[in-house]
């Protein structure tokens, strides 16, 4: 198996001393366990965070071990009941080629209904964080305006589109003239925000002019603040992420304008996508038949060869990826 392998907690962005690539044979299966060929593996913003030494929601990656990373790939070998050569599957299967895991970690899927890459997106993990996040958290209702962040990415592009779907007002805010095109164009947000090169601030006023019932928030920093500057009564404010605090090297930087939740009875809720698991099915299959009824857009950034990782994974931090990043092996 060709690995990538955390060897050092990085000290702001990730860099590539801070891995070490190996080739070592893959590990047979023992009772209860698959050997699986990694196909395409899903980089997350989070990454981030497993590196990180100290109490979270999941333990971080311990120096020395395989990079953690959810992936989709088929089986070669099986030593579990349910599970044979062939099976498509989908798991925490990791930074490398072959991997060799417990099958109950893992799920099979039925590639005849979507491309592989589809699995570890808008079927995946990024779309039950879209789907439960702003559903179940944000709670959006007809008519309501809806602003997401990161609103060209994996998870703001479906946030976007499924909010469409409940009769919101969406506006997305990205990093780009072409990301600010295409949810406009091509998704169906009513406007959008170039944070890059426009006036947050004056820009919300001008394209939420009945302001901010939900705000579904992937950045963090100054972009909430502005949001929070915006809300309304009883206004939703969905954690879902904070990529711009991710590589900080001083301490996380939290909301200056928390008091517009006192002023405005607001709920500012955190959400890890993992607490909905026995739920997937649901979403998914609510996804799936959106996806079917042309009503959302699925768009993945694939990035060719395992050997790119630690670049590869920096583009979510620079912008330079333009919907699910996904690295084919
Ligand atoms: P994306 O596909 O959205 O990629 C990340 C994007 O973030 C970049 O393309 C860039 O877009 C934007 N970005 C990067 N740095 C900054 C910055 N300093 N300020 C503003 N925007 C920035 O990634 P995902 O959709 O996978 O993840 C989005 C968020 O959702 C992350 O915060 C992630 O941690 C979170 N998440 C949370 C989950 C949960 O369970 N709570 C589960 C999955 C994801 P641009 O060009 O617009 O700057």
């Amino acid at each position: 198996s060709r690995q990538f392998r955390l060897i050092r907690r990085p000290v702001g962005l990730p860099k590539r001393d801070d891995f070490e690539f190996r080739v070592e044979p893959a590990r047979p299966p023992e009772a209860g366990e698959v050997m699986v060929g990694v196909e395409y593996i899903s980089l997350d913003p989070a990454m981030r965070g497993w590196m990180n030494e100290g109490k979270s929601y999941i333990k971080p990656v311990g120096l020395g071990e395989v990079m953690r990373a959810g992936a989709i790939g088929t089986v070669i070998e099986s030593r579990a009941e349910g599970f044979a050569a062939g099976d498509v599957v989908t798991g925490p299967l990791g930074v490398q080629s072959v991997a060799t895991l417990a099958a109950k970690d893992c799920l099979k899927v039925d590639p005849s209904l979507a491309p592989k890459p589809l699995f570890i997106s808008t079927l995946g993990m990024p779309g039950m964080t879209a789907y439960f996040g702003l559903l179940a958290v944000g709670e959006p209702k007809q008519g309501e305006t809806v602003v997401v962040s990161a609103a060209a990415g994996a998870v703001g592009a479906l946030v976007g589109q499924i909010a469409k779907i409940q009769g919101c007002r969406v506006v997305g805010i990205a990093g780009r003239e072409d990301k600010c095109r295409y949810i406009v164009d091509e998704l169906g947000f009513d406007a959008a925000i170039d944070y890059k090169t426009e006036s947050v601030p004056d820009r919300l006023r001008e394209t939420c002019p009945n302001g901010i019932d939900v705000y579904f928030d992937n950045v963090g920093g100054q972009i909430l603040d502005d949001c929070l500057a915006r809300i309304n009564l009883r206004a939703r404010i969905v954690i879902c992420g904070a990529i711009s605090q991710y590589n900080s090297t001083t301490p996380v930087r939290g909301p200056a304008n928390y008091l517009s939740l006192l002023v405005n009875r607001a709920r500012m809720q955190g959400m890890i996508v993992f607490d909905w698991a026995d739920r997937y099915p649901e979403g998914m299959r609510a996804m799936a038949g959106w996806l079917k009824e042309g009503k959302l857009k699925s768009r993945e950034d694939i990035v060719d060869g395992l050997d790119n990782f630690p670049e590869t994974l920096l583009k979510l931090f620079t912008g330079e990826n333009f919907g699910k990043l996904v690295l084919k092996v």
